[in-house]
């Protein structure tokens, strides 16, 4: 039979491939997204934190540059000989330029308020006591001082950053503290013109962990609250800036955090956008793709599995033909055409291995008058029952049973001498003959057979086998039928039934 180009293994290997290679690349591709919009998400929070950091930086250098001017001035002498009023516009010119200013003021060794940028601004009543002026009492002090947030007036709710310097007196001592006030309400003008998403905000927290400012403010943290133990505040603070992705512990799901250093102030800029919204958009193209995918992953599947089932039904049909096409099918046995083949090919095999090679020629004795008697059915009866017998005698899976044609039958034999082959033909004569009668009062049928083995030399065709035994048979029809005659090497050999009369 032929061999089929494609078979069922190539057909599952390249389809198992196939889909192995788009669920790669489709798997590639959706990890290679999910990593670039990451990267996205991590690049535009970091500028949104750099852009902060910035203008915080600019407006603590303008406040500190005012009270540095303020301090400057008080050191001066001839500014006692200016009025009050020229004294007063003088000091607390330069706090003019200050973004969001909660007021000036300047205090004395002990605290008492000495002077004020404008009349509404107060100072603390317990002034000398607070963590901002006594930091300044040391005289090695020569630091901005950024306070706490601090409610600057209860009743109005403004939060203010209480900015500090310590003014000293020609002698080095303590001689006060100048003071700027930042209204809170700055970061929050700052952080409402930056768009960090509907899931983002941004916080400003001391690097003690006390929260200065949250955009959008919400009601899970407040204003002055102490974040110190947070664990993610504590892995801000190992490093100067930086991302990571991590449970927040204020909103409890997934964000990323974006957080750099303000310079060098005691401040930290933390931009967080939750992970959910970062890879929506990737959820849903990882869905469509995924399912896209799964869809033509089951098409191939399916589209192999049709292919296969008609490969299946293709080579069953083939298998179907090519057994129709070398068998009688009255019979059921091998039919001219094929053991015309097999005979080739068992003589050209006998030739290359020098074994011999025997060929068994049989014919139903007088059956033109057992058709004529019984009828052509029962005829064709006989001749299946004769095969029958005839088949159930040759046992070797090389050996050929064929019906030569008519009521004659051949058996090509591999690998059998002739005394071999003579003892099975007398068994098949011998069982056709106590063979259970076709027909009710028919006596029962006979055969004749002829042999012949032979030892295929090079250059001999198989002919040759074929025409010693049909010699063989006309011997044996010639010598009384029912009976065998065997023609090998040597000569003819017939053997006398023992049943013949
Ligand atoms: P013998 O061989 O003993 O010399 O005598 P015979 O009567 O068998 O002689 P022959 O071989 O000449 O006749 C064969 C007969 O077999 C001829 C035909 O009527 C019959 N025959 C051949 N093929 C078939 C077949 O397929 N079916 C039936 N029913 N009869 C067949
Ligand atoms: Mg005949
Ligand atoms: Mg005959």
């Amino acid at each position: 039979m032929r061999t089929p180009i494609i078979t069922r293994g190539m057909l599952i290997w390249a389809t198992a491939c196939s889909v192995v290679v788009i669920l790669s690349i489709v798997s590639y591709l959706l990890v290679r997204e999910y990593r670039n919009t990451e990267e996205d998400a991590k690049r535009s929070t970091l500028n949104i934190v750099q852009l902060i950091n910035r203008d915080i930086r600019n407006t603590f250098s303008i406040y500190d540059s005012a009270l540095s001017n303020l301090i400057e001035l008080l050191q001066t002498q001839a500014l006692s000989t200016l009025t009050p009023q020229i004294q007063q516009a003088l000091l607390f010119d330069r706090s003019n330029e200050t973004p969001s200013n909660a007021g000036f003021y300047v205090l004395d060794a002990q605290g008492k308020l000495i002077s004020r940028s404008t009349p509404h601004v107060r100072a603390p009543d317990n002034a000398s006591l607070q963590p901002w002026f006594t930091a300044q009492i040391n005289p090695i002090n020569d630091e901005l001082y950024i306070s706490q947030p601090y409610l600057a007036n209860p009743h109005s709710q403004d939060w203010v950053l209480i900015l500090s310097r310590r003014i000293s007196a020609p002698d080095g001592t303590f001689a006060g503290v100048a003071v700027g006030q930042l209204k809170l309400a700055y970061f929050q003008s700052l952080f409402r013109g930056l768009d960090i998403g509907p899931s983002g905000n941004i916080s400003l927290l001391g690097t003690d962990g006390t929260l200065v400012m949250q955009y959008p403010p919400t009601s899970k943290i407040s204003i002055g609250q102490d974040l110190s133990q947070a664990p993610n505040f504590i892995r801000i603070l190992n490093e100067p800036f930086g991302s990571f992705m991590a449970m927040s512990g204020i909103y409890h799901h997934e964000r990323l955090f974006n957080f750099a250093k303000v310079h060098d102030l005691p401040l930290i800029v933390v931009a967080a956008i939750s992970a959910s919204s970062i890879f929506n958009n990737w959820q849903h193209t990882a869905l469509l793709i995924g399912s896209a995918t799964l869809l033509l992953c089951l098409g191939l599947l399916w589209l192999t599995w049709l292919l296969l089932r008609e490969l299946h039904l293709r080579h069953s049909a083939e298998r179907e033909l090519a057994a129709l096409a070398s068998t009688d099918p009255m019979t059921g046995l091998a039919n001219r055409r094929t053991l015309d083949r097999t005979l080739d090919l068992e003589w050209r095999r006998a030739q290359r291995t020098g074994h011999p090679v025997s060929l068994i020629m049989i014919d139903i004795d007088h059956f033109k008058s057992f058709n004529d008697s019984y009828g052509h059915q029962a005829g064709d009866e006989a001749i299946r029952q004769v095969a029958q017998v005839i088949k159930a005698h040759v046992r070797r899976p090389a050996d050929l049973t064929a019906r030569y044609g008519g009521e004659e039958f051949a058996l090509v034999l591999t690998e059998t001498d002739a005394p071999g082959t003579r003892q099975l033909s007398e068994k098949i004569r011998l069982a056709v003959e106590h063979m259970a009668p076709v027909m009710p009062g028919h006596r029962t049928l006979t055969v004749s057979v002829g042999t012949c083995t032979r030892y295929a030399k090079p250059g001999e065709h198989q002919d040759t086998l074929l025409s010693a035994a049909d010699k063989a048979l006309y011997q044996a029809k010639k010598a009384g039928r029912n009976r065998v005659v065997n023609i090998n090497e040597t000569g003819l050999n017939a053997l006398k039934p023992k049943s013949a009369s």
